[in-house]
């Protein structure tokens, strides 16, 4: 879809309103900040940075401490090469102070409208918030995705959404299916194994691209980075000849190379696993590899080879939508996919003064996107006029 950002005339008067207080909305604030503009995040939650504070406790971030942080304030080096979730809540808060951001809690945006050359948002409580630009940072992983498999909802077996996952202890002697071989349902699937679940198996659609975290103290972002503007047929061979060299053949444990690009899965929304335990704990058959999760029939699940398995408990790590419809979607800016037709600085044609930020998912690393997202968007906003006076930092 085209984009007019610079046909957008706002009010000076009104601020700009960022929804959602997580990475993306913090780093926009401070940028737009950083200009003399005004913006107040509308964070849903009583806090900065809920994604992270939910989270599973053994998550580290996958991407480097120097290329996670966002504009304006690095992540401290005590903090580590690999910054351990609770570090990452810790640096969210920090950042908000630093930039003295002005951030009200609680208050969830339901409804996001045009009115002339403002933006109308409807809010917890009744509230009705004119802003001058609006940049939606509500995440890429909002709300939890359950397959709609047959008999799910009559399943008398113990079923979960690895949003819920926080350490293994509840697991502890339990047989445990995870669904899905995502970053997340590799790494819950590791964590039970080391952490004493009697048998862990993890039910597999597409086998995934595999790839160690670093090679030689090279960390596989880095190599993200270098290659995102390179032709896809080149990646796509060039990560299967990496995929060669640094990963083991897990074809005997049920998991062969699979055979469509890194480049290709990546278009189709697919990001490789970044290998934090899953190998070894394969290789030493801590962690059974079966086939996808077809049904649910009583208390036992059917898989795709017609095994028909009852673990005592399940957890789907199958993703998140956007749910971005009831926010945006009479607006005419989402894809048939749910996701916004255009992000960083850009806005939809029909939306001049709408910004997205966080909804994409690239192999050069998500903080990284979001960190220059918020530049841009900031920068295009200060020069399209929308400054709100600027205030001084508050938080509530
Ligand atoms: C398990 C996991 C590990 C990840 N690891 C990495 C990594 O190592 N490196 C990397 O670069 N990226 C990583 N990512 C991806 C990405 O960086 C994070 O998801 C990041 O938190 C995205 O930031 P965000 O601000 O876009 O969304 P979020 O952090 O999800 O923040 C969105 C905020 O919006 C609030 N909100 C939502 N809806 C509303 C509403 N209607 N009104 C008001 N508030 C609302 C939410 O409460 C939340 O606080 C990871 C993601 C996951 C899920």
């Amino acid at each position: 879809m085209a984009t007019t950002p610079l046909a957008h005339s706002p009010q000076p008067d009104h601020p700009v309103y960022v929804i959602g207080g997580g990475p993306g909305g913090l780093a926009v604030a401070a940028a737009l900040r950083e200009r003399g503009v005004r913006a107040v995040v509308l964070e849903k939650s009583d806090a900065v940075g809920a994604s992270w504070r939910a989270h599973y406790d053994r998550l580290r971030l996958h991407t480097t401490r120097r290329l996670s942080a966002l504009p304006g304030l690095k992540i401290p080096r005590s903090f580590g090469r690999w910054v351990a979730r609770a570090d990452v809540v810790r640096y969210l808060e920090k950042y908000a102070e630093k930039h003295e951001l002005e951030i009200v809690t609680g208050v969830e945006v339901f409804r996001v409208e045009r009115s002339e050359a403002d933006w109308v948002l409807h809010a917890t409580g009744g509230r009705r918030l004119v802003g001058s630009a609006v940049v939606v940072a509500t995440g890429f992983n909002h709300t939890p995705r359950l397959p709609e498999w047959p008999g799910r909802d009559t399943y008398e077996g113990e079923l979960s959404h690895a949003r819920t996952y926080r350490n293994p202890e509840p697991y502890a002697g339990k047989d445990v299916l995870v669904v899905g071989i995502g970053n997340t349902g590799a790494e819950i699937a590791a964590d039970l194994a080391d952490g004493g679940a009697k048998r862990v198996r993890l039910a597999v659609r597409t086998v995934p691209h595999i790839v160690k975290r670093t090679t030689a103290g090279w960390p596989a972002q880095r190599t993200g980075i270098l290659v995102r503007r390179l032709p896809r047929a080149l990646v796509d061979r060039m990560g299967a000849a990496m995929a060669r060299v640094g990963t083991p053949d897990l074809s005997a444990y049920g998991l062969p190379r699979p055979d469509t690009g890194l480049a290709t899965r990546m278009r189709e929304g697919a990001v490789p696993v970044q290998d934090v335990g899953l190998i070894a704990a394969v290789r030493a058959g801590k962690v059974e590899i079966v086939g996808a999760v077809e049904a649910f029939e009583g208390g036992e699940v059917i898989l795709a080879d017609g095994t028909r398995i009852t673990p005592d408990t399940v957890i789907a790590a199958t993703g998140y939508r956007r749910a971005l419809e009831p926010l945006v979607g009479h607006l005419d800016v989402l894809d048939d996919r749910g996701r916004p037709v255009v992000h960083g600085a850009r806005c939809p044609r029909e939306a001049p003064g709408l910004y997205f930020s966080g909804f994409t998912n690239p192999i050069s690393g998500m903080l990284r996107e979001l960190a220059i997202d918020a530049e841009r968007i900031a920068r295009r906003i200060a020069r399209s006029g929308a400054h709100g006076r600027k205030g001084r930092g508050r938080r509530t």
